[in-house]
């Protein structure tokens, strides 16, 4: 096809088939007052107009889903239509109406307090993308907050989206990361520091925003009549293999949302993010990473690693616990729709689907990432246990590691010092690598080359399997941060950099390497580099 065919010509023909407005239940109030919104799935409110917007980065990819040509992109049209300040025809601006347990306790009704949905994108492939700002003002949900968003935590959302999706991991997208041109107050450690900082917005893009706190909020009101509704509009347009809404298929839909959740999380532990904030309102139903806050990724290897520092002392979603946290969520989701189904039992049944699908999904994750083509419990259970140890003995950097371990020379006559030399960059701190240490991770090597010599992997195959497992690149916590302090000086070259660079995670990149290294000592305590907090 010519790209005339497969591209629009004029932003003004992208074509809006909203059906989450038309077919749920809207607020009869329609002023942009803050407050509890009840009988309703959403509240129709306008973007906020921006005073100076600048285009600071877009994604072709995402455009591409939008049928979108680089001339667009870069055109001054687009700039007003994605910072807010121009509605297209078709759009038809809401946020949405959900709850959600914080931290573990019920919070009650939360909502899109500042995001506003535009309208579902009907592509020329037949798909609908809903396209939903971040950082457009203020919403009835926005408790007492302002509704925008800070360049720093914009780029680190638009980032890592799009880094994530080049990884395979499921996640929301983005589209675009425009400044608006005024300045937000924000005290980034809640520590009486209020200083004002660039505002932004970004242009999410997903098949639906709806979240397990989309449910919860009903029950919890017993707004039942519509739990129903939104259930039976969910499993319509986003399940519509799972048949006609009942309540054999509402069963089926929850299984189905398990399985996504478990394939979601293993992936996260596959690549080493840390969400950081996995309240049941930022838990998508469709099973995609949604709602980049204070995330960040593994340096060194260390379970209890969470970059959040608002969850420092109890470390509920440290990286370690994200599989249990999901299942958690998945409980409470369930309980929303119990009123629905009104029988413990086959609930509890497929939540199990969740235990048996992670179980699956991480057993061919780790064989994968250590080059093995099935995972055999009995030799590789101690195997992975052993390994998981030795990472965290002295601090050492997981991507490297796995990286690195695809080079190791298959040959147990080695030295402990031969085995490890191609491993020797993953280590930040040589000077903690004793002859106990290498004794056991020389074990360890020797037990891994019989395992792979046993099964009879080609050295290439197991090569090449492992690196298209193991990314040489990830979105290092202290390179976002590089990037946002170039942004800050209206220099957006490393925003643009990284997103290059990381539409190919896999690939060796000649010339790159210094995005692959580990990260260096000045970024260990600097804020945004290992601590996060929720000001964004
Ligand atoms: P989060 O934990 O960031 O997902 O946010 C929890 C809730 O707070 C959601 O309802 C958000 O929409 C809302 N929220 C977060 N930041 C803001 C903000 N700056 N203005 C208004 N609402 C916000
Ligand atoms: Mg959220």
């Amino acid at each position: 096809m010519t790209d005339s065919k497969t591209k629009i010509e004029r932003l003004d023909d992208l074509v809006f088939d909203n059906r989450f407005i038309r077919e749920l239940p809207a607020d009869a109030e329609t002023a942009n007052h803050r407050r509890q919104v009840t009988g309703a799935c959403y509240s129709r409110v306008l973007p906020a107009k921006a005073a100076n917007p600048q285009m600071a980065a877009y994604s072709r990819e995402v455009a591409e889903l939008l049928d979108l040509s680089k001339e667009i992109c870069e055109s001054a049209g687009f700039t007003q239509v994605f910072v807010g300040n121009r509605l297209l025809s078709g759009m038809d601006p809401y946020a949405i109406c959900y709850g959600g347990h914080q931290f573990g306790n019920w919070a009650g009704q939360l909502g899109d307090g500042r995001a506003i949905n535009l309208g579902e994108v009907l592509n020329r492939r037949g798909e609908h993308w809903t396209l939903q700002f971040k950082g457009a003002g203020e919403t009835p949900y926005s408790r007492n907050a302002d509704g925008l968003a800070v360049l720093r935590s914009s780029v680190r959302e638009f980032l890592c989206s799009e880094a994530m999706h080049h990884l395979g991991v499921p996640t929301t997208r983005a589209l675009s990361l425009i400044l608006t041109g005024d300045q937000v107050i924000r005290d980034m450690f809640y520590n009486g520091n209020p200083k004002p900082e660039p505002g932004a917005v970004v242009c999410r893009v997903a098949p639906s925003f709806t979240r397990f706190g989309s449910f919860q909020i009903f029950a919890a009101r017993g707004e039942i009549g519509l739990l129903k509704k939104l259930l039976d509009y969910t499993i319509r347009t986003d399940f519509p293999h799972l048949g006609e809404p009942s309540r054999e298929v509402y069963l089926a839909w929850f299984a189905e949302v398990c399985r996504r959740t478990a394939k979601m999380i293993v992936h996260w532990q596959r690549v080493g993010f840390v969400h950081g904030v996995m309240n049941t309102d930022n838990m998508s139903i469709l099973g995609l990473t949604i709602d980049y806050g204070p995330y960040g990724w593994l340096e060194n290897y260390d379970p209890n690693w969470t970059p959040n520092t608002t969850d420092a002392a109890e470390r509920r979603y440290r990286f370690g616990n994200q599989p249990q946290i999901a299942f958690w969520n998945l409980g409470q989701l369930a309980n929303a729709i119990y009123p629905l189904i009104e029988q413990v039992e086959p609930l509890q049944q497929a939540i199990n689907v969740y235990t048996e699908t992670f179980t699956q999904h991480w057993q061919a994750m780790v064989a994968a990432k250590l080059g093995l083509n099935v995972y055999d419990p009995a030799a590789d259970d101690p195997l992975n246990t052993e390994l998981l140890i030795i990472l965290q003995v002295v601090e050492t950097d997981m991507t490297l590691f796995y990286r690195k371990l695809a080079g190791l020379v298959m040959d147990v006559e080695l030295s402990n010092e031969a085995l490890m030399l191609p491993l020797m960059e993953a280590y930040y701190a040589p000077e903690q690598l004793t002859d106990d240490y290498k004794a056991r991770l020389g074990n360890w090597l020797r037990s891994y080359i019989k395992r792979v010599q046993g099964a009879d992997i080609a050295d290439a195959e197991r090569i090449q399997s492992m690196n298209s497992v193991n990314p040489k690149y990830v979105l290092r916590n202290y390179l976002a941060q590089l990037a946002i302090d170039k942004a800050e000086q209206g220099d957006f070259s490393m925003v643009d950099e990284l997103l290059e660079l990381l539409r190919h995670p896999y690939d060796e990149q000649p010339g790159k390497e210094a995005f692959a290294l580990k990260r260096p000592d000045w970024a260990r305590q600097r804020p945004g580099c290992s601590m996060l907090s929720c000001s964004s």
